[in-house]
């Protein structure tokens, strides 16, 4: 964690490659940005979560003086396992070109009805048929009773078994293209 340029703004975070010390025997580091969403070119979007940073291709070199502390930055991966997320706590799933705004991976898989990249800090609960996440708001559930549920199905799953049921044991060919043409990535 660097101190900001704005001492009102959250501190700058950096991966330190080098610690060196020059001719005068001032010690530098050199880093590597960390950008938070709102500093990217594109902004923050909903699917960001409030811990979310971009490693950045922007390197630079900076006085150690102005390092304020130690903080987590985590694969998404592990970031999502942790039990509790402490404030030194961060996590980073894509990199990012400061020059183009672009981002890498530029593709990641997508969920629910409203086809949005999994941010950690909303809850979602899983279909228990086609195994697809959701947002409670998205099927119509308030988060209270989405933590109440202890199994879910989401609509067009209970419409497959009705059919499934009508239809006898095998289900119909329109039914099987209908599973076929979900999209899971974008
Ligand atoms: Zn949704
Ligand atoms: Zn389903």
């Amino acid at each position: 964690m660097m101190r900001p340029s704005d001492i009102g703004n959250p501190p700058y975070v950096a991966r330190v490659e080098k610690i060196e010390s020059d001719n005068r025997n001032n010690v530098k580091v050199r880093v590597r940005w960390y950008y938070r969403p709102e500093e990217s070119l594109g902004g923050r979007r909903q699917f960001h979560g409030a811990k979310e940073l971009f490693l950045s291709d922007h390197y630079d070199v900076q006085s150690a003086k102005t390092v304020e502390g130690k903080c987590i930055v985590h694969s998404f991966k592990d970031y999502t396992k942790l039990e509790n997320v402490g404030a030194e706590d961060y996590y980073w799933r894509f990199e990012y070109k400061a020059a183009t705004g672009a981002f890498t991976p530029d593709r990641v898989a997508v969920y629910c009805k409203c086809e949005m990249p999994y941010n950690p800090d909303d809850l979602m609960v899983q279909c228990e048929g086609c195994k697809d996440w959701y947002h409670p708001a998205c099927v119509g559930m308030t988060i209270e009773e989405a933590k109440m549920l202890e199994h879910f199905v989401c609509f067009e799953c209970s419409e497959d078994d009705f059919k499934q049921f009508q239809n006898g044991f095998h289900a119909s060919p329109v039914s099987d293209a209908k599973v076929e043409s979900k999209r899971h990535k974008r």
